[in-house]
């Protein structure tokens, strides 16, 4: 099969039947083999009784349910789980994204032999209150991340299909998918300027907690992409830190008491400025030893150890 094209959708009962043509009608002209996947993300309309509609007619349409709102990522990740095609895309089902752009999706991901191809809505049709925001998240994802695309959260992606069967999206990580690939070691990600169209139907799921939510998701997929396989490389640094300060303050003190005879040691702010810093110092350290053991049962992170000893034996047999 050429194609999976995964939609992740909640209450769009309107916009389906719409969209399931013009997929078709695109991927006849273009002489597509492709099949559709519909995630039904826990929608209360009658989005589900649609797609029963839809899939009635036509052999190459799958379709998950969700029993309640788990989020698009999780959405996302099912589909990708069960697509088959050669190429994977992933567009909104609100009819913003077009399907038009299909071929020359798949088309990129197989003939420039790109990992990803995300795109750019580059002429937006949003509200202003979406556009700006949007603007600066971009800005500091292509910052931290270093892949140059201008538009991340853009619904409309495509995918070699090894990739997302390699990758894991949940909570609201889709906007992040790039650099969850990037960090798989997929590295060729293309970008294509993609039309967008105004909503048609219904409103948008994601309100103004997407920003919060979002700059949340930034922090601890870039904390666990640095430190998720040697945790106490930060807490054990910091700890040190922090610790060390501590009992400079409290020797310090302790010296200031037995040879320059001060006295009222204790009812110096120092005193439990420096306290505190040794108790926090401790914990750091004792966080980063748990987040040792944690991530040590983790089968990645023995996959990891296990190359690393191998790298060593491949150096010992050099040397001999
Ligand atoms: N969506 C979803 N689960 C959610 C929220 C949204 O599957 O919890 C789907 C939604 O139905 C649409 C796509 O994700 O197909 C993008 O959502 P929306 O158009 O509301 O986002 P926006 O275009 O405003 O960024
Ligand atoms: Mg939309």
């Amino acid at each position: 099969m050429d194609v999976s094209i995964v939609v992740p959708l909640l209450n769009e009962e309107e916009s389906l039947p719409e969209l399931a043509a013009w997929i078709d009608k695109v991927g006849v002209a273009a002489q597509l083999s492709y099949e559709v996947i519909f995630v039904d993300d826990g929608s209360t309309d009658n989005s589900w009784k649609v797609i029963q509609h839809i899939a009635q007619s036509r052999k190459n349409v799958k379709a998950i349910r969700f029993r309640r709102n788990y989020g698009k990522s999780a959405a996302l990740n099912e589909g990708f789980k069960i697509a088959e095609g050669e190429v994977v895309i992933t567009m909104d089902a609100d009819l913003q994204d077009s399907p038009e752009e299909i071929p020359e999706l798949v088309q990129m991901i197989r003939e420039q032999d790109f990992d990803m191809v995300s795109g750019w809505k580059k002429k937006r049709h949003d509200p202003i209150g979406k556009t700006v925001p949007s603007k600066f998240f971009n800005w500091t994802t292509r910052k931290i991340s270093k892949i140059k695309l201008h538009d991340f959260n853009c619904g409309l992606k495509a995918y070699k299909n090894e990739l997302i069967k390699n990758i894991e999206v949940h909570g609201e990580m889709h906007r992040y998918i790039p650099l969850i690939a990037k960090w798989a070691g997929y590295t060729k990600i293309g970008e294509k300027v993609v039309q967008h169209q105004e909503r048609k139907f219904g409103h948008t799921k994601f309100g103004m907690s997407r920003f919060i939510k979002g700059f949340l998701d930034l922090l601890s997929i870039t904390f666990v992409a640095k430190f998720g396989k040697r945790p106490m490389h930060l807490f054990g640094a910091l700890g040190s830190i922090v610790f060390s300060f501590g009992f400079l303050i409290a020797g310090y003190l302790a010296y200031a008491k037995f040879f320059m005879a001060a006295y009222r040691m204790t009812e110096r702010p120092l005193f439990y400025f420096g306290l505190l810093a040794m108790v926090i110092g401790v914990q750091l350290f004792l966080t980063g030893f748990l987040a040792e053991l944690i991530s040590l049962q983790s089968r990645d992170r023995q996959e990891y150890l296990y190359k690393e000893a191998l790298n060593i034996q491949q150096e010992n047999i050099q040397k001999k």
